[in-house]
């Protein structure tokens, strides 16, 4: 965990939000993530959701408004890096780990396949590749310890998206008079922060957003248990199958 005044985050405003995709463009520019196909249906949103190539989108919300037919707000769409993160949490083989920044990365040849991280996400995040291995932002630890910003922070042009250090940015965002700050205290804290002036769930954000109770009990209980015999392959399918059910299958094909 990383010392709460070390810890960094992603400030996301999204009423400065114009909808550019830059960000996502950057994103896979820098990760070298390939392209994929989709089809139109119905919205400019593209792609309609994360995938193992896409790991952040701009989330095309159309609300009814008086002064227009429809009004659109865009919000960027990622990985949340929780405080108290369920994924990292059920991990049985320790893949997914915090950076001294305070985010949540992973290490991808630790990663056995299990997939109950994706389960035990309170924001529908974690996605595997073709290889079965977990992917998502990680807020490019890469570059952050190389002192630089992420790559959808540096080429968003708008600043709707800022990188720095968590306390500062939201003491810049209230004085700057937004009055929600939404997962300030989330799940003890979130390192992607979205500044609001109106209703999170205007931008379809997660009211309330808690781990799973299955995955608390995998932790206190199941995991130990991994550590002296059982495996963690065979403890991760038990639990999986026992407290959460079945994967359901909803990635993408790239
Ligand atoms: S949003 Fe999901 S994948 Fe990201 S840190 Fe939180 S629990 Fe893990
Ligand atoms: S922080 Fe890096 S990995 Fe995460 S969305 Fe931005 S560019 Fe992609
Ligand atoms: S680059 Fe900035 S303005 Fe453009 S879509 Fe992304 S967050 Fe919005």
């Amino acid at each position: 965990m990383a010392n709460d005044n070390n810890r960094k985050a992603i400030l996301v405003t999204p009423e400065d939000c114009i909808g550019c995709r830059a960000c996502q463009v950057a994103c896979k520019s820098w990760n070298q993530l390939p392209g994929i196909s989709t089809k139109n249906n119905g919205t400019y949103q593209n792609p309609p959701d994360l995938a193992s190539a896409a790991f952040n989108i701009i989330q095309y919300n159309e609300v009814p408004s008086q002064e227009n037919p429809v009004r659109w707000l865009f919000v960027s769409r990622r990985c949340m890096h929780c405080e108290d993160a369920g994924c990292m949490t059920i991990c049985p083989s320790g893949a997914l780990y915090r950076t001294s920044e305070g985010a949540v990365a992973y290490d991808r040849d630790k990663c056995i396949g299990c997939k109950l991280c994706v389960n035990a996400c309170p924001f529908d995040v974690p996605r595997y590749d073709a290889e079965n291995k977990v992917t998502k932002c990680h807020q490019c630890t890469d570059r952050t310890t190389a002192g630089m910003q992420p790559a959808c922070v540096k080429t968003c042009p708008t600043g709707a998206l800022r990188y720095g250090d968590r306390n500062e940015l939201i003491t810049v965002a209230k004085k700057d008079g937004f009055g929600t700050i939404y997962g300030e205290n989330d799940l003890s804290g979130l390192g992607s922060i979205y500044a609001f002036k109106e209703e999170p769930k205007l931008y379809g954000m997660k009211e309330n957003p808690t781990i799973p109770s299955s995955v608390v009990f995998w932790h206190t209980y199941l995991k130990p248990l991994s550590f002296i015999g059982l495996g963690g392959v065979v403890a991760a399918a038990a639990i999986h199958y026992l407290a959460i059910g079945p994967h359901k299958e909803k990635e993408e094909e790239v």
